[in-house]
């Protein structure tokens, strides 16, 4: 039996979550979490706001789903790994937050880390088993989101609504928001180099439209291994809690009775700028993954607020980027700064616009 924790449980990872714990008998749910609205008896052990470590503390759980959404994820993704429980991470902006820091605390605990997000669990399993040495490079793929085809002066008056209808996931407005502008792209990017050690120029972004494939590996003697399904959460959730089984899930096989295309094409970066700014971020290291994913999260904020056109996410990211300075992340704390500092840049930038 697995004892199994839920963090962000007012999210729509977790409610899948639910469902698939109710359908395994050898998962058991022991506690959940929630930023702030209520969730009396969903777990036997409960906690709404606060700090989700203690929680976990309590609850002494075998895995740790954690589903909150933005930096906010960063303790319960530590205290996991320094742990040594296993860590189902939904919660990617922690790790590209701390992504060494994340290592260093599962090095010590020596637990597992087995992503959530659909195409790094993807990857994982086109991974499974091979050495490192063996792959030539890896491809994460997208959908491109709502606006993808569209020219960047189509884009001036979108709005949040017009940003939240996803062609092909259903996800938290956050999420979506950043799939939109591909900022969500950017980001797995740096949470890819962290999970499979890859350098960035060994990491590539292509759009796939209908968000069949989810990641290819390419090995060096010429082979790709693909990892295709229909785009639910449901079959990432699963592997996560299950492993190294797999649990059975209503999600159907693909079906091959009407045909199936797969079409293939690359981001258009200069429309969508997000994808590049990730990338020089990640590759600058240190405290950069940091400040972007701040900024990005001001910024996806006041669009959904209705404080920012939907390009000047973007313009705000670009901004902060430009006069945050770089450190190096040795502790929390220098990361917490860094979140810290690069929040009030994009603020103060968002005031100018
Ligand atoms: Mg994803």
């Amino acid at each position: 039996m697995k004892r199994i924790a839920l963090l962000g449980a007012t999210g729509s990872i977790v409610r899948q979550a639910l469902e698939i714990i109710a359908a395994e008998t050898e998962l058991e749910l022991v506690a959940a979490a929630s930023g702030s609205q209520a969730i009396d008896g969903l777990a036997p052990l409960t906690q709404v706001g606060g700090d989700p470590t203690e929680l976990l503390e309590r609850a002494e759980p075998d895995i740790v789903l954690n589903a909150v959404v933005g930096f906010a994820g960063l303790p319960a993704t530590l205290w996991a790994l320094e742990h040594g429980v296993t860590l189902a991470l939904a919660n990617k902006e922690s790790l590209v937050a701390a992504g060494e820091l994340a290592l260093a605390a599962q090095e010590r605990g020596g637990g597992l880390l087995l992503p959530v997000d659909s195409e790094h669990s993807a990857a994982f399993q086109c991974l499974e088993g091979r050495r490192p040495e063996q792959v030539d490079s890896l491809v994460l793929t997208g959908s491109g989101g709502p606006f993808r085809g569209r020219a960047r002066d189509e884009l001036e008056d979108v709005t949040p609504d017009e940003a939240l209808a996803h062609p092909t996931w259903q996800m938290g407005p956050k999420i979506t928001v950043d799939s939109a502008t591909l900022a969500n792209k950017g980001l797995e990017l740096i949470e890819a180099h962290f999970l499979f050690g890859l350098p960035y120029d060994r990491i590539e972004v292509v759009l796939q439209p209908t968000s069949v494939v989810h990641a290819l590996v390419r090995f060096r003697d010429g082979a790709s291994l693909a990892h295709l399904g229909y785009p639910d959460m449901r079959v990432p959730i699963a592997y996560a809690l299950a492993y190294p089984s797999r649990s059975a899930t209503t999600v159907p096989p693909l079906d091959f009775s009407q045909g199936l295309v797969l079409e293939f094409e690359p981001p258009d970066l200069e429309t969508f700028p997000l994808l590049a700014l990730a990338r020089r971020a990640g590759e600058q290291g240190g405290t950069y993954p940091c400040a972007f994913n701040a900024a990005n999260e001001v910024a996806v904020a006041a669009f959904l607020d209705g404080r920012l056109p939907f390009l000047g996410i973007a313009a705000t990211v670009e901004e902060t980027m430009a006069e945050v300075g770089g450190a190096s992340a040795r502790d929390l704390d220098d990361l917490v700064e860094a979140d810290r500092t690069a929040r009030r840049l994009a603020e103060r930038a968002l005031a100018v616009t």
